[in-house]
């Protein structure tokens, strides 16, 4: 490929927001240069005012394939990707089966996805119970780091690692260097409170949200952070949902402690007091909770102790939400919003003063780093890739079926009015997704560690 600039009035670098071109060769950046110095004879693609981003990074994706393709899939969920402005998305190893906790399992994994992807992967593997002689495996084949839960996924397949088994496992994840992600609520505190909830309305989200107390998330975190102490692995929050846990997670921080933590659109978007009964398309664990613990977050993101925001897009058949009966027990929980993610975090941020620079922050340099590639991807700067995302900040819609774009079409979010529109994505220099198009084959790769 030939040398070709990205210019725009509006480019999203680390050291703020700035006129300028972006010079791409061969896929990769070649140098970020004012406009006036941009070289002669050069191809130019000039978005005027649409600001430039870094292709956006999802550390936290439920794509599913291979073994329940008919959830999503990785043609699916890398389309629904692209047109979002991700560039890279990171597969969680639970939902597909074989679930990703052996190397043969990695493998099944990269077959399913060869030829399909328009946006680059990478696959997280598994923690779960016994399987501890196949982390270092997974490590050497190449997994950016690990994933485990602390109680019952809600899916068979992946099973869950109570405080003997994670000892057992620790040793080895701590010998990688790498992350391990951890779903964190205990199963006590859930179980004690569904108990006391048998006889209740279910079709309540009050009910729901009363099932999964922030007492399961607050006792996670502090086993959590124990045993970080004691094996001096790396730990990563996924989906914090409580702000209750923020003070306890700053405190591990500025002790060094190394933890990280994510936190989701969907928490930093609704509250519980806007969710009507019976509208099971709200459902995920863990829940959504109140306005004030929403803007608690909110705090968590602006003060750092939350590094980032992932989507933990988990789509199912669309029967499985169970509509019609608008039951919380029954119904499958996960939200997937691949597609809106960035319309809806720029909607809430730029309402709270933040800027691109903190999106950019939070929703590619971020999740870049958990997945070992910050060298290469989050960041528009020297040598990274040319992943870049076009964005229409001012751009105003109200979410359809029509923008979703992954395989079944149902989301929470459907009739929200959104702020700021994805113009293009670039994959390494090449057009991804354009004006609800996404020209050429499938370019995406696997990235491994
Ligand atoms: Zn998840």
């Amino acid at each position: 490929m030939s040398l070709e600039a990205f210019l725009s009035r509006r480019v999203v670098t680390p050291h703020g927001i700035e006129a300028a071109a972006v010079l791409v060769e061969d896929g990769r950046i070649l140098d970020v240069v004012p406009q006036h110095q941009l070289p002669a004879q050069i191809s130019v693609k000039d978005f005027g005012e649409a600001a430039i981003l870094p292709g956006l990074v999802d550390s936290h994706v439920h794509i599913n394939e291979p073994g329940r393709t008919e959830w999503e899939g990785f043609r699916t969920a890398t389309r629904a990707a692209a047109a979002g402005g991700y560039t890279l998305l990171v597969d969680m190893p639970l939902n597909c089966l074989p679930a990703t906790t052996t190397v043969a399992a990695l493998e099944a994994k990269r077959n399913a996805a060869s030829g399909q992807c328009h946006v680059d992967w990478m696959a997280w593997g598994g923690v779960v119970s016994g399987n501890q002689e196949h982390i270092e495996g997974l490590a050497a084949a190449g997994v950016p780091g690990f994933k485990c839960f602390l109680i019952h996924p809600g899916i068979d397949g992946f099973t869950m690692v109570n405080e003997r088994e994670l000892r057992a496992a620790l040793p080895h994840v701590a010998r990688t260097g790498l992350p391990l992600l951890v779903h964190a609520e205990l199963p006590g505190p859930v179980d004690t409170a569904t108990g006391r909830l048998a006889a209740a309305d279910w079709s309540k989200y009050a009910t729901y949200l009363q099932s999964r107390p922030d007492e399961a998330e607050l006792a996670a975190i502090q086993l959590m952070i124990s045993l970080c102490r004691e094996y001096h692995f790396r730990l990563h929050v996924v989906h914090l949902a409580t702000s209750q846990a923020l003070d306890m997670l700053r405190a591990a921080k500025s002790e060094g402690v190394p933890v990280s933590v994510e936190t989701c659109p969907h928490y930093l978007h609704f509250s519980s007091d806007k969710i009507p009964d019976g509208q099971t398309l709200f459902k995920c664990a863990p829940p959504i909770r109140s306005r004030e613990n929403h803007e608690k977050l909110w705090q968590g993101l602006q003060g750092g102790v939350i590094d980032l925001v992932a989507t933990d897009h988990s789509p199912c058949p669309p029967e499985m939400k169970r509509s019609s009966e608008g039951n919380f027990r029954t119904a499958w929980g996960g939200i997937s919003s691949l597609s809106l993610a960035l319309p809806v975090l720029w909607t809430e941020a730029s309402g709270r003063g933040f800027s691109l620079a903190d999106i950019a922050r939070w929703m590619a340099e971020g999740p870049a780093r958990l997945a070992g590639c910050a060298t290469r991807k989050g960041r528009i700067a020297k040598d990274f890739d040319a992943d870049f995302v076009v964005f229409e900040p001012e751009a105003e819609f109200i979410a359809t079926e029509q923008h979703l774009l992954y395989r079944h079409r149902v989301s929470p979010y459907l009739g929200e009015k959104l702020r700021g529109a994805v113009k293009a994505t670039y994959l390494r220099g090449n057009c991804a997704f354009a004006d609800g198009k996404f020209p050429g084959k499938p370019g995406g790769r696997e990235l491994r560690w």
